[in-house]
């Protein structure tokens, strides 16, 4: 199958100021495939994260989103992309059903609360608040928000940052659900192992640049390949899989 790239960036470049945040990075996202941006803090990830969603200026540098401009296009590109939002973007006395109500006015779109809230596994918690919700269930939530205008990519920013073994796993399950169902997802984090096991593609971010860029296996195959050895041997399990074990994996969160 070709792979027909959704997002195009070349040579982009973000100053603040004096501080060059991103120095002129190029990489494609393939449609249909989760690609990882990967990389220490403040490698850059969000800044051109947000310049890609044309929420941030860049300084230079070409970047098309479906074939549109970030410069000439913005709006359009805007209705193409689902965003999390900070979660200081809810209004607090609204229940999940009534804030999925109110993203849908405001997208012009007729969707039921209740057909979104399916989507993530939250139909009994239509009428909570997302204050009450846990952390895995507020990452569903927003991840619910972001799909409600039937976009071509959503972008993730760390979603699975301070949640639980078993809420992460859950968060993976419906991430390759949303990629199976045909949407693109971007997807940065710090967790390697999320990475080798989620993203069909990573780019490795430092500095402002980009590092390396390829799938995991084919990342790890050429490291091994050079005679790279582990120093301590590979156990056949770890302790995130004894948690798991003796915890079970189901839709469970306090
Ligand atoms: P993290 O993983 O910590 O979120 P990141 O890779 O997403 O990191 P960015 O948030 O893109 O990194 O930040 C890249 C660099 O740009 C950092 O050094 C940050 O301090 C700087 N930076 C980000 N936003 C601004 C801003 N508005 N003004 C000045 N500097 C900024």
């Amino acid at each position: 199958m070709v792979k027909q790239p959704i997002i195009t960036v070349k040579n982009l470049v973000k100053n603040y100021g004096d501080f060059a945040a991103v120095k002129g990075i190029s990489f494609e996202v393939y449609d249909g495939e989760i690609f990882g941006l990967l990389g220490p803090n403040g490698a850059g990830k969000t800044t051109t994260l947000e310049i890609i969603e044309t929420l941030r200026e860049k300084t230079s540098g070409e970047v098309t989103v479906d074939g549109l401009s970030i410069e000439n296009d913005a709006d359009k590109i805007k209705q193409r992309i689902g965003v999390q939002l900070q979660a200081a973007g809810y209004y607090p006395n609204l229940n999940l059903s009534e804030l999925i109500k109110l993203f849908c006015g405001l997208y012009g779109i007729d969707k039921t609360p209740a057909e979104m809230l399916e989507k993530v596994a939250l139909t009994d918690k239509a009428k909570s608040k997302y204050k009450d919700l846990s952390g895995g269930q507020k990452q569903r939530f927003s991840i619910a928000t972001t799909l409600i205008n039937n976009p071509k990519i959503i972008f993730l920013d760390e979603p699975t940052t301070g949640l639980d073994p078993q809420a992460r796993r859950n968060l993976w399950d419906l991430i390759r659900e949303i990629r199976d169902s045909g949407t693109t997802v971007v997807i940065t984090t710090h967790y390697m192992d999320e990475a080798e096991e989620l993203c069909d593609r990573v780019a490795f971010v430092d500095g402002g640049h980009i590092v390396g860029i390829d799938t995991p296996n084919h990342f790890i195959d050429q490291l091994v390949a050079t005679g790279f050895e582990r120093k301590k041997q590979v156990k056949l399990a770890n302790l995130e899989d004894v948690f798991i074990n003796l915890t079970g994996k189901e839709w469970r969160e306090g």
